[in-house]
């Protein structure tokens, strides 16, 4: 039996009702209970929610790329993905410190990296510490102000076509291993509302909540928001949505159990 199927079991012997696949297309906050909208028409009210709607990883917008997903473009650079490449010619596209770290981790793996920035200079989004570590990596060639314009290969990734966006010259490159690391969009966007969520749209929770967004749902509560408790009363976020989540797997799953305690306070449940 699956993990998945054995958790399904155990919630429907507590009486839980599932919906799926169902997509949610907005919670209504404004009256006594959360109305919960689902796509096709059903609503469901309630009196917490647990928004654990993930993120997607950003892709660059290039033909093939959805073809070399998991045949030679990855999104995490953990032992798992190396080894598929070690000893190889990779490019790291990105300029922030996780693309930083990535490079440096496949350049210890005896992998010759190219670490493709768009901007022309590395240290205006990287700690200084990993700059200097990459500038004088041999296995390390940073490209900056250049963009991966084409991916070609067979069944999996062969090579990739680079181009200077000052210059305008174009390289062909040999490349077993692309790892993008250019963010994450979350999915929040049907929330839109009063929930406070940061720049980039990643929900805010309990001490990440700025006081100005703590706003007339809470002025009658006698309460700020519990672990987890985003700036609407009984709606909490769990996992990748989540503003400074770390975004791993058995992080998001101990949020969500986390998330469940507070739940359990709010609808005053004893255990
Ligand atoms: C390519 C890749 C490799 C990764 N490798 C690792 C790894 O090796 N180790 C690790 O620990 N982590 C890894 N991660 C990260 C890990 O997958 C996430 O941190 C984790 O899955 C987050 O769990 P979550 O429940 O928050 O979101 P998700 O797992 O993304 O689940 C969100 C769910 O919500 C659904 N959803 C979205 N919007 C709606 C809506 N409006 N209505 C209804 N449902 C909706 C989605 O369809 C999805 O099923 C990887 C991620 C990626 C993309």
């Amino acid at each position: 039996m699956t993990e998945n199927k054995a958790a399904s079991i155990q919630a429907l012997k507590f009486g839980e009702r599932m919906y799926f696949p169902s997509k949610v297309t907005t919670v209504d906050t404004s009256g006594e209970r959360l109305r919960i909208s689902l796509f096709g028409g059903i609503e469901i009210l309630a009196r917490a929610v647990i928004i654990a709607t993930g993120a997607h990883y950003r892709s660059l917008p290039i033909a093939r790329w959805g073809e070399f997903e998991n045949a030679g473009i990855y999104y995490a650079c953990t032992e798992l993905e190396v080894r598929s490449c070690a000893g190889r010619e990779v490019a790291v596209v990105g300029g922030s410190n996780s693309a930083g770290q990535a490079a440096l981790f496949l350049s210890s793996r005896g992998c010759t990296v190219d670490l493709v920035v768009r901007g022309e200079d590395i240290g205006v989004r990287m700690s200084s510490y990993l700059v200097n570590r990459i500038v004088s990596d041999p296995m390390i060639s940073v490209r900056a102000s250049t963009e991966i314009t084409a991916l070609e290969g067979d069944t999996s990734l062969e090579s990739v076509r680079m181009t200077n966006s000052v210059t305008g010259e174009e390289a062909v490159k040999p490349c077993r291993g692309l790892f993008c690391f250019i963010g994450a969009d979350p999915a929040s966007g049907w929330l839109y509302g009063d929930c406070s969520v940061d720049g980039n749209g990643f929900i805010r929770t309990d001490a990440h909540i700025p006081t100005e967004d703590l706003g007339k749902h809470w002025q009658n509560l006698g309460r700020g928001p519990l672990p987890f408790e985003t700036s609407i009363p009984g709606v909490f976020a769990a996992g990748d949505v989540r503003h400074g989540s770390i975004k791993r797997v058995a992080a998001a799953v101990g949020e969500g159990a986390s998330a469940v305690s507070s739940v359990h306070q709010v609808v005053g449940v004893r255990l």
